[in-house]
């Protein structure tokens, strides 16, 4: 019986092959419930990669990811989305002509009920659900300003938001603060510890304070391998990462 239950994510042996060229070559990683991973590496290393494969977006040429018990590599990716796992793109993906409100409203996952009689509960419930995420996210005061007006830190914030409302059980983030502001930065780094309780989150960063202000652990990649993995101490100090790094 293996000693590690826990496990929110376990990928192993993960494999993905662009015409011979191993973007993704035989990498195993575990995620614990709870925990912030960050996933660091050279440009090219894999990471973003190794996204698209969980989420379901590229197609494993082999290996697994088990996501609580369930074998991801042969679901759709609306049904991955509907397991519970949440993914972040590089650049926002907001309605910019409508409020903040509005786009976590339309991001509240509805039943597929056809009966109209429970519509006045749920509208309560999807306003309730609006603000409490809004809090989480710092958007409080911006509810009803269009989403174009915002910062971009805050656009990149909503979008969180809009996933957060979901309630996905594993959250990924793709260079989550590019471009924010260092003030910015450090909400971030607040709101991504806000929001691990019953869930995991997954961050591929470049920016090493962040990584280090938010990462339980991190994995590093280089040429679809992982080259390293434990505590920013730990991979910090790894020739195998120093060098790497210092050959960049
Ligand atoms: P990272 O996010 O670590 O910078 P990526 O995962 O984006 O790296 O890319 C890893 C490698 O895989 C790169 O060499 C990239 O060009 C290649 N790659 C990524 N996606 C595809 C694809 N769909 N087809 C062909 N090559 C790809
Ligand atoms: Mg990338």
């Amino acid at each position: 019986m293996s000693l590690r239950t826990e496990f929110v994510l376990a990928v192993e042996g993960l494999t993905v092959s662009f015409d011979g060229f191993k973007a993704v070559n035989g990498l195993s990683f575990y995620v614990d419930e709870g925990e912030i991973r960050v996933i660091i590496g050279p440009n090219g290393a894999g990471k973003t990669t190794v996204l698209d494969l969980i989420c379901g977006r590229t197609q494993a040429t082999g290996g697994s990811i088990k996501f609580r018990g369930k074998e991801l590599t042969r679901m759709k990716e609306h049904a991955i989305v509907h397991a519970g796992v949440g993914r972040k793109f590089q650049n926002p993906s907001i309605y910019e002509d409508l409020t903040v409100f509005e786009n976590l409203e339309l991001s509240f996952p509805r039943g597929h009920s056809v009966f109209g009689a429970l519509a006045f509960k749920r509208d309560a419930e999807v306003i309730a659900e609006v603000e409490s995420i809004a809090e989480t996210i710092f958007l409080t005061d911006d509810l009803d300003k269009s989403a174009g007006l915002l910062s971009h830190g805050q656009k990149q914030w909503l979008e969180i938001g809009m996933l957060l409302i979901q309630k996905p059980d594993l959250l990924m983030l793709d260079e989550p603060v590019a471009g924010m502001s260092v003030a910015e930065r450090k909400k971030t780094a607040e709101l991504l510890r806000r929001i691990t309780e019953g869930r995991s989150v997954i961050v591929i960063e470049h920016d090493m304070q962040f990584v280090e202000d938010i990462a339980d652990r991190v994995t590093v990649m280089h040429q679809g391998k992982m080259l390293s993995e434990g505590s920013m101490e730990r991979v910090k100090n790894d020739p195998k990462v120093v060098e790497v790094y210092l050959g960049h």
